[in-house]
């Protein structure tokens, strides 16, 4: 393993940008050097893009997408390249699966299992490309009939962040390039490896030039400039609530389409009756798996009174064994977090707490920790009005308040601006159906955590977001509809009288 490190060091990986079909430099040469967050050693090397270098990727976008050559192609045939593309994720997982870990510090397990996800995206979008369809009325009068047609919504920018980075882009792009469009994709600063891989295997696919433009760089210039520029239609906007926000504001110029995915204060919801060991699992599970960096992490444990002492005995319990480390090393679970700014952010907000008045359970401690690594921490005492409970901390901190009862259980999951998921432990089918009814979130799990799959939807309830990526709905959200109304035979009326 460390001769493999020492050879990435010696040689970090080049990538390039795909732009108008070609796989291209900056413009001006700059560049952007990815370090490993868990080794401290530059091992990627991106384009650093300026202005004049996104703006050459939105007008190809616009231009492939005004010819019209893709957005009028045959579903069948923009299915099988989706195909392809996920056929060569599948061939490349280890490849990706190696910059994913050295660029984020995920465990390698976990970054090959997202990379075979994400090929299951592009398989899923296939078959999407095939059977999107409009619809037809015949309800409408002898002489009337109407078609909805289904059709592309035109040029569409991602803007993806770094805890998931093929996985969210997946989530997104096959989608938008199944329903006909053409795309700008700009990936995080700090992930961008397998984002811009894609581009060449885009190209290798041989989608028409121009259809998806993928490029490296900065927030701003480079996603300021998709948010602003009046030639993109539509932009799908995975990260903060603050440049969600700042999407909003931009999107008012040509009034773009949003999807947002933003911030989430996601609860886990632990009755008495629940089967202690599995929900104890998951609930470790929710909170810790990406270091916590995850929008839809299970960052608040609500458990019921009677039982939250042996509960979060338990949990500091299970803690013990788990794994914080190099993300090589096949026992870690947990690995570095991804940049000094979020480590402070994470470490800060445990301070916060502290001085708030939550104890401690376990964690919280740095001591024989070294750089970016940050051990998985449990805050109890903690009360719905404080920052901990209501702020996105996006690392591996559990937040513990205690209910009484269903209706105080609910009314805290629902306490915060936040409804992206939810997670529901206990052995009452009812009480979990009543719950997943009450509680405000995209997406709910009952007696499981985070359990994905390419037909359903996600996204969130209120702050954390518009729209919804993947299945039906997904793809439905990269289409207009347009309603063609048709007469049949001759008008019997005139509205100027004939002469
Ligand atoms: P950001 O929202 O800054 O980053 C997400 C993406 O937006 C990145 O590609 C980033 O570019 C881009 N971006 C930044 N500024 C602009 C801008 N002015 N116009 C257009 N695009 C822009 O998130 P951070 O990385 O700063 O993380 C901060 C917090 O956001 C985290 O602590 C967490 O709370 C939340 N977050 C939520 C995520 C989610 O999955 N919902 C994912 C990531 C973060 P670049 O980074 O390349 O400069």
């Amino acid at each position: 393993m460390l001769d493999m490190l020492n050879k990435i060091v010696a040689n970090p990986k080049r990538f390039k940008n795909y732009i108008a079909g070609e796989l291209r430099d900056a413009q001006d040469g700059s560049v952007i050097e990815r370090e490993s967050p868990a080794h401290g050693a530059v091992v990627s090397i991106y384009p650093q893009s300026s202005t004049s270098d996104v703006e050459a990727a939105i007008e190809a976008a616009r231009q492939s997408f005004d010819a019209g050559e893709w957005a009028f192609r045959y579903g069948g045939e923009r299915a099988t390249l989706l195909s392809t593309v996920a056929q060569m994720i599948r061939e490349n997982v280890e490849e990706l699966a190696l910059i994913e870990t050295l660029e984020t510090s995920k465990p390698l397990t976990v970054s090959s299992g997202e990379i075979l996800f994400a090929a299951s995206l592009w398989d899923y979008a296939a078959g999407a490309a095939r059977t999107l369809h409009g619809d037809s009325h015949n309800n409408l009068g002898p002489q009337m009939m109407a078609m909805i047609l289904r059709e592309p919504i035109g040029v569409v920018g991602i803007i993806a962040p770094w805890n998931f980075p093929l996985l969210i882009l997946s989530e997104r792009l096959p989608f938008a390039l199944a329903a006909g469009c053409s795309v700008v994709v700009k990936p995080s600063e700090f992930t961008s490896g397998t984002s811009l891989k894609l581009g060449e295997y885009l190209k290798a696919a041989g989608l028409p030039a121009g259809v998806c433009n993928i490029l490296a760089g900065y927030g701003d210039p480079v996603g300021q400039a998709i948010l602003d520029s009046d030639k993109v239609d539509m932009v799908a906007f995975t990260g903060s609530t603050g440049v969600g926000r700042r999407a909003i504001a931009a999107s008012a110029g040509n009034i773009k389409k949003l999807s947002l995915e933003l911030g989430g204060k996601s609860p886990s919801v632990v009755f008495a009756d629940c089967d202690m060991n599995a929900a104890v699992d998951g609930v470790l599970k929710a909170a810790n798996v990406n270091m916590g960096e995850c929008c839809i992490a299970g960052s608040r444990l609500l458990v019921e009174e009677s039982i939250a002492d042996a509960f979060n005995q338990r949990l500091a319990e299970r803690l013990k064994d788990l794994k914080v480390g190099d993300p090589f090393d096949p026992a870690s679970r947990i690995g570095a977090i991804i940049n000094q700014r979020q480590f402070d952010q994470i470490k800060s907000y445990v301070a916060v707490g502290i001085h708030e008045g939550a104890s401690l359970v376990c964690g919280g401690d740095l001591t024989g920790y070294e750089g970016l690594f940050f051990p998985p921490t449990i805050l109890a005492d903690v009360r719905p009005e404080m920052r901990i409970a209501q702020e996105e901390i996006f690392g591996p901190v559990l937040t513990v308040m205690t209910f009484k009862d269903r209706d105080e259980a609910i009314k805290l999951a629902n306490s915060t601006d936040y409804g992206l998921a939810a997670y529901i432990w206990t052995n009452d089918i009812s009480n979990a159906l009543f719950c997943s009814r009450h509680i405000q979130a995209g997406r709910v799990w009952i007696n499981s955590a985070l359990d994905g799959f390419p037909e359903l939807p996600l996204g969130g309830f209120k702050r954390s977001g518009n729209g919804r990526e993947t299945g039906r709905y997904g793809i439905e959200e990269y289409t207009e509809l347009k309603t063609v109304h048709m007469h049949m035979g001759l008008q019997s009326e005139r509205w100027v009288t004939d002469v």
